[in-house]
């Protein structure tokens, strides 16, 4: 299944070009063409799901299987990444997985929003934590 307009469908297509590094029989692995760090690369499933909602949980598993594997590129650290929603910085809408090689001192990192080194009280957890519960217990 392919998304038109998608630019992952497209390289998965050969329509446009990419660096493989994998592709198997649900997912692929690309370079990314903005690396933060040499060999940060995507894992993307071979059939087009815009959000982790949409993505079926074998193509999911697969993808993080894929995320696993290592080179001979330098890595003392890896980030995950992977952005769902315009909020969280997903710029193209068929899910990937970001696979960043980390090392000391590359200069990247999270940035975090004001009033993060606040801790909150123990019953916002609990408030919020009970509606996460109440949504999963919805689905199950
Ligand atoms: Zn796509």
């Amino acid at each position: 299944m392919t998304d038109s307009g998608c630019i992952f469908c497209e390289i998965l297509a050969g329509l446009s070009p990419g660096s493989f590094v994998l592709r198997d029989g649900s997912v692929s692995a690309f370079m990314d063409i903005q690396p933060i760090n040499p060999g940060h690369l995507l894992v993307v499933p071979n059939a087009h799901a815009a959000h982790l909602a949409d993505l079926p949980g074998p193509d999911g598993m697969a993808m993080f299987l894929a995320a696993q594997r290592r080179s001979g590129l330098r890595c003392e650290g890896v980030d995950l990444i992977l952005a769902d929603g315009a909020a969280a910085g997903q710029d193209v809408f068929h899910a990937h997985l970001h696979v960043i090689p980390r090392y000391a001192g590359d200069g990247f990192g999270f940035r975090f929003g004001p009033g993060y080194a606040d801790l909150p009280e123990r019953s916002e957890l609990d408030v919020a934590g009970a509606r996460i519960l109440a949504a999963l217990e919805a689905v199950d």
